[in-house]
């Protein structure tokens, strides 16, 4: 198995210039070697960072820091594999946004090399520098667990000697790991803030990568989690013009909302009888009057550029089925948004409609478990 070294923003919310803003004790009182896998709480961010405006981000010593978003994708789709810490802000110890998150998988990334000198009360090497003094592990290998995302067993530093506080010279590091098809889920999610730490190119998903991330994506669809970003994110000039306006967001039509209210977000698999083609509708609060109105998209196609549409469902690869309030405004007419050629198909003649041809011949979440369960 291949694992990929994370990386991500240097300006940490968790340190300032290496000085972490969360002491640790120390753990050994001959060398002073500080206990590294210690979790002080409250765990403090520094305020102005906490503002960062992507859903993951670095954190000190092989943990990271995630949004509520990206703590709930995980605890989907790797149940138990981190464990979360609630955040607060340090000046005013009010609580972040933000989670600590810690792997509990660890893996071996290789250690000091044998001749550095040891402590000889606590065995750590006196100083580990990552270019000299290391002999790196070749395999991988998980000390702990069987992961998709692990902290380094051992740490490296060119400290020589640790002294008692933490002072700007003591920086210690520890790596950060991810399996390449948690990372492609993430990034498929749009969970942005840690990136693959390479200096060529992306390590690609491979097939049975490919098939898992599918898995994992129609996991978090049953449990009613949304794969888009919320639609704040995006375009936020058109987002605060439309926003401010009620009068722009034309009400959905009856028959949706009826629907919606008596049978919740459904999920639709294998629709239209195609393989991987997986529809959840949203609720009436998660309607997205924003990203497809009209002229926001800038088609090449005019027809697509005459539609007024609002998202009422969403698919697993990107694609969005919307209200077209251009014309019929009490019964609009559905579209599917196509987004890899960025226009408009039309879809449905109405909502009762759309509902029968997601509901067609042989699609069922039954009938989906079932499917994947076979292939497991
Ligand atoms: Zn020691």
């Amino acid at each position: 198995m291949t694992y990929l070294s994370l990386t991500g923003s240097d300006t940490r919310m968790d340190s300032r210039n290496s000085v972490l803003v969360n002491p640790l004790p120390q753990r050994c009182e001959r060398c002073h070697f500080p206990d590294i896998d210690f979790v002080p709480q409250p765990y403090r961010l520094i305020d102005a960072r906490t503002k960062n405006p992507n859903d993951l981000a670095p954190a000190e010593l092989g943990n990271f820091l995630v949004r509520q978003r990206a703590k709930d994708v995980l605890e989907i789709v790797i149940p138990g594999q981190c464990a979360f810490y609630p955040t607060v802000l340090r000046k005013t110890g009010e609580q972040s946004s933000w989670f600590l998150a810690v792997p509990n998988g660890w893996i071996d990334t290789g250690q000091a090399k044998a001749d550095i000198e040891r402590c000889s009360a606590c065995g750590e090497p006196k100083s580990a520098h990552w270019g000299s003094q290391y002999d790196y592990s070749q395999t991988l290998a998980p000390v702990s667990g069987d992961a998709e995302i692990f902290k380094a067993a051992h740490w490296s530093s060119s400290v020589r000697e640790w002294s008692k506080d933490w002072t700007e010279q003591d920086w210690i590091y520890r790596h950060l790991l991810i399996s390449p098809r948690l990372y492609h889920l993430l990034k498929q999610l749009k969970l942005k803030g840690l990136v693959e730490a390479t200096c060529g190119s992306e390590t690609k998903p491979t097939s049975a990568d490919q098939q898992w991330i599918a898995k994992k994506r129609a996991l978090l669809i049953e449990q009613g989690r949304r794969t888009e970003p919320p639609s704040e994110s995006k375009r936020s000039s058109l987002a605060t013009i439309y926003s401010g306006q009620a009068s722009n967001r034309p009400a959905p039509p009856r028959s949706y909302l009826e629907f919606v209210t008596a049978h919740g977000p459904k999920s639709y698999f294998h629709v239209d009888e195609q393989e991987g083609f997986t529809v959840q509708l949203l609720e009436p609060s998660d309607l997205d009057y924003v990203h497809y109105r009209r002229g926001v998209l800038r088609s090449e196609d005019e027809e697509t550029n005459e539609i007024d549409g609002v998202m009422f469902a969403e698919t697993l690869h990107g694609d969005c089925l919307c209200f077209d309030f251009s014309g019929d405004v009490t019964e609009p007419s559905v579209v599917i948004y196509l987004h890899e050629m960025n226009y408009f198909e039309p879809y449905a003649a109405n909502f009762t409609e759309c509902l029968q041809r997601l509901e067609g011949v042989g699609s069922s979440e039954t009938s989906e478990r079932s499917r994947i369960n076979k292939t497991l």
